[in-house]
C-alpha cells in the first residue's frame, strides 16, 4: 500500500489521502484529488500494471482526478455526476464555495484561478455497487455502500486483513453529515454497517481514511451523545479515527 503524498498547491482541507495498493494482477488507485494538476503524469513510474481507479464518492477533492484514467468505478448513486461533469453534484460549482481562492497556497499552473476551477468530465466512469469486489489477483476489497455523508459513499474493505478504506465515511475530524447530499440517519445506518464487520478476535481492524494518517487497533464505537467515532484501541481516544 503506498499513501500518495504528492506536493499539493491545495490547503489541507481539500488535501484527500490518495492510495496506490499494487496487486498481483492489477493495481488499485483509491481517490484522485483534486485535478488540479495531473495525477497521472505523478504516478507513472509506480504504474507497470492495469490501474482500477475507485473514487470513494463523487466529491471533488476525491474525484476531481478521475478523468485522466481509464477504468473508474464510482457508487451507482453518484456516478452520474462525474460522468456529465455536474458541478453542482461534485459539488464544485463557485456558488458552493468550496474551493476558494485562498484554499490555494500556490497557484498548480500559469493563469489558474480557483474561480474557473471545476472537475472534468469522466465519461468512461463505471457504476459499482455494495458487494461488488475489486480483485487484484492476490488480494480483494469488497465494496460497502456507506451513505450519509454522501449519497454514493463506499468503503473498500479487506476481510483478510480487516482493512478498510472509508473514504469520507469515518476520518481523523469531525465527521461532516450536513452537506447538500447527507443523510444523517443514513450515516447512522452506515455506521452500524460497519460496528457489524468481522475482526479478528481482538476486534482491531486498520483504517485509512480521507484524512489524518492511517489508524490502526481500531474498533467501532458510538459513543454516548449519539456522535460517532471509530475508537483507537490504544493511545489517545480524542479523535474520530
Ligand atoms: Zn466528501
Amino acid at each position: 500500500m503506498i499513501y500518495i503524498a504528492l506536493p499539493s498547491p491545495a490547503t489541507p482541507e481539500n488535501r484527500a489521502n490518495l492510495w496506490l495498493i499494487r496487486g498481483h494482477d492489477s493495481d488499485l488507485l483509491i481517490d484522485t484529488g483534486l485535478g488540479v494538476s495531473s495525477l497521472k503524469l505523478y504516478l507513472v513510474d509506480l504504474l507497470d500494471k492495469p490501474l482500477k481507479v475507485v473514487a470513494s464518492h463523487v466529491h471533488f477533492d476525491h474525484s476531481g482526478g478521475c478523468h485522466e484514467f481509464d477504468e473508474v468505478y464510482i457508487h451507482q448513486n453518484e456516478h452520474q455526476a462525474p460522468c456529465a461533469g455536474d458541478q453542482r453534484l461534485i459539488p464544485s460549482d463557485p456558488e458552493f464555495g468550496f474551493v476558494p481562492d485562498d484554499d490555494f497556497e500556490a497557484i498548480p499552473y500559469q493563469g489558474f484561478s480557483a474561480s474557473d476551477y471545476e472537475v472534468r468530465a469522466c465519461p468512461q466512469a463505471r457504476a459499482i455497487r455494495h458487494g461488488d469486489v475489486i480483485d487484484l489477483g492476490d488480494r480483494a476489497f469488497e465494496v460497502m455502500h456507506l451513505p450519509g455523508h454522501s449519497s454514493g459513499s463506499i468503503g473498500l474493505y479487506n476481510p483478510r486483513n480487516q482493512q478498510l478504506f472509508s473514504g469520507d465515511v469515518v476520518y481523523d475530524g469531525t465527521l461532516l453529515d450536513d452537506l447538500e447530499d447527507s443523510v444523517i440517519a443514513n450515516y447512522i445506518g452506515s455506521m452500524e454497517q460497519l460496528l457489524q464487520l468481522k475482526t479478528d478476535e481482538s476486534g482491531r481492524g486498520i483504517i485509512a481514511a480521507s484524512t489524518g494518517a492511517v489508524c490502526e487497533n481500531w474498533y467501532p464505537a458510538i459513543s454516548t451523545s449519539g456522535k460517532h467515532s471509530f475508537a483507537p484501541a490504544t493511545g489517545n481516544t480524542s479523535g474520530y479515527c
